[in-house]
């Protein structure tokens, strides 16, 4: 089992979100095992922060391997499913949804006052000291804490999402790149990427 500092070195730093998203993963790995030889892991995460790169770094669900999915909604909820391999999509699972509750506890005065000057750009070694402190508390306080104290966990029924398909690639017209076909847009009768289309004239 990997480490929160294995995490901490994929991340660069240590933080909240990433501490947050470790105790997801662990939890997640709790709940649905490792993967088995011919069942993934599969992710759904409902925002791109720092506590995703703990959960690709612990359950193996990445982006570049499809068993991640990134659903933009800025919400600190994450869904795990086991997919059975070469499976086509559309059958029901069980799904855990884990959804983040936690909240940091009331800050001191002092800590309040020390935040504010720090998001007025006061990089003194008071302020980075007590927001360096602070940051510190966080973690610590998340590594520790229960899971019910963290998180909300239903068990979901849920369609089981496609694996990722790799389709021909074609080539821009425009900047001779080249492009997934179901990525391609057509400007002005040409087929071009999408960089290259502007977003003005597109039509599917
Ligand atoms: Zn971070
Ligand atoms: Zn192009």
């Amino acid at each position: 089992m990997r480490k929160f500092k294995d995490v901490a070195d994929f991340h660069g730093h240590t933080c909240p979100g990433l501490a947050l998203g470790y105790r997801v993963a662990i939890l997640a790995l709790d709940k649905l095992g490792d993967r088995a030889v011919d069942e993934e892991l599969v992710a759904i995460v409902e925002n791109n922060s720092c506590a995703v790169d703990a959960v690709q770094v612990i359950t193996g669900c990445t982006l570049g391997k499809g068993n991640l999915i990134f659903r933009d909604y800025g919400k600190q909820v994450y869904t795990f499913l086991k997919r059975p391999s070469r499976d086509r999509g559309g059958k029901t699972t069980d799904a855990v949804r884990i959804s983040v509750k936690w909240k940091p506890g009331e800050e001191t005065d002092r800590e309040k006052y020390m935040w504010n000057r720090y998001m007025k750009g006061d990089r003194s070694d008071e302020v980075m000291k007590e927001v360096h402190r602070r940051k510190t508390k966080k973690i610590k306080a998340i590594l520790n804490a229960k899971d019910r104290e963290l998180f909300r966990v239903t068990k979901e029924k849920m369609k089981i999402p496609c694996e990722a398909q790799i389709l021909p690639s074609i080539t821009c017209a425009l900047c001779g790149e080249k492009v997934m076909e179901s990525k391609a847009r057509v400007k002005a009768g040409s087929i071009v990427c999408i960089p290259c289309s502007g977003g003005i004239n597109i039509t599917e």
